[in-house]
């Protein structure tokens, strides 16, 4: 019995998280679509390390976010998009890189 046969189904080299990123993307990827803004993901990402509760923002939220958005950007795994917020402010958040997953609870909302 050799490796030689094993290594044909190895999976493509994923890139090395830390927690912290893996814990934020998984944050983003289950915001689909709609994205995560970057102070939620930082806050997400706080509570999950126990910092503050889930509902709670600190000031370092928004730079934890914004550490962590680029650290997944750069790794191509997140990228920032533009979304229409209520009021017809628009705002960046994090989704997942690339085609989005199929936006299943608010079919028809989002116009693109
Ligand atoms: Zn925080």
């Amino acid at each position: 019995m050799t490796n030689a046969a094993w290594q044909l189904f190895d999976v493509p080299t994923q890139p090395k998280l830390t927690d912290r990123q893996e814990h934020a993307l998984t944050v983003i990827q289950q915001a689909g679509a709609a994205g995560v803004h970057t102070d939620e993901l930082g806050a997400a990402v706080h509570a999950w390390q126990g910092r503050h509760g889930s509902d709670d923002i600190c000031e370092f939220c928004a730079s934890a976010g914004q550490e962590l958005g680029r650290a997944l950007r750069a790794k191509g795994l997140a990228q920032q998009r533009r979304r229409k917020a209520v009021g017809g402010d628009t705002v960046t958040v994090w989704t997942v890189a690339g085609r989005l997953p199929r936006e299943r609870d608010h079919e028809g909302v989002i116009p693109f």
